[in-house]
């Protein structure tokens, strides 16, 4: 039993219910911490991805080790606001961590010619990799990045890749819409 969800209710405690009423200097309504303030936060990430023959690979950042959250963690790389003003995502979401709502836009190129979006990346080149698509899966990546990665389907939710001839009828729909999409975010 959760004693503090179903007995000990800040404004109205159940006490002549309670187990611990006994060693209880409370006895009676008390006071709570507030809750933090929610916030809104707007958010950019690059979708950069190229091919290599078969091979899709997809650009990630990794985050600081001295980061406050998700330290050495991978992620689409961060743009700034200005860069984007004025483009249409490939994609909208909302993401929450902590007390703050991320309303997240992700960017792709809109072909080979356009170096825009990735010549705004504040990233240092060290921090930049190229990752497999098929690899994803094993990396550390941000709660978001994979969000982004499974909802755009570069990363398969499940781990277990099927020999091309196993695959079933939807997953071959699946990558044909995935073609799509690699066609106008491709190098
Ligand atoms: S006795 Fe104390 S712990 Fe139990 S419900 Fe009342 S205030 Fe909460």
């Amino acid at each position: 039993m959760e004693l503090g969800a179903t007995i000990c209710l800040p404004r109205a405690p159940l006490c002549l219910n309670c187990p611990v009423y006994a060693m209880c200097s409370t006895r009676g309504e008390h006071a709570t911490q507030p809750r933090a303030a929610q916030k809104s936060r707007p958010a950019a990430y690059l979708l950069s991805l190229r091919k290599r023959g078969v091979i899709t690979e997809v650009l990630l950042q990794r985050r600081p080790d001295d980061a406050t959250l998700m330290a050495g963690m991978y992620e689409l790389p961060p743009l700034p606001q200005d860069v984007v003003h004025g483009r249409e995502p490939t994609i909208r979401l909302r993401h929450a961590i902590t007390n703050t709502n991320y309303y997240v836009q992700v960017f792709a190129p809109r072909g080979s010619k356009d170096q825009a979006l990735r010549r705004a990346v504040p990233a240092a080149r060290a921090d930049l990799k190229w990752v497999r698509a098929s690899r994803l899966n094993q990396l550390a990546l941000t709660g978001l990045a994979r969000k982004i990665l499974q909802r755009l389907e570069i990363m398969s939710i499940t781990p277990i890749r099927l020999a091309e001839e196993e695959q079933p009828a939807h997953d071959a729909k699946r990558q044909k819409r995935l073609k799509g999409k690699l066609k106008s975010a491709r190098s």
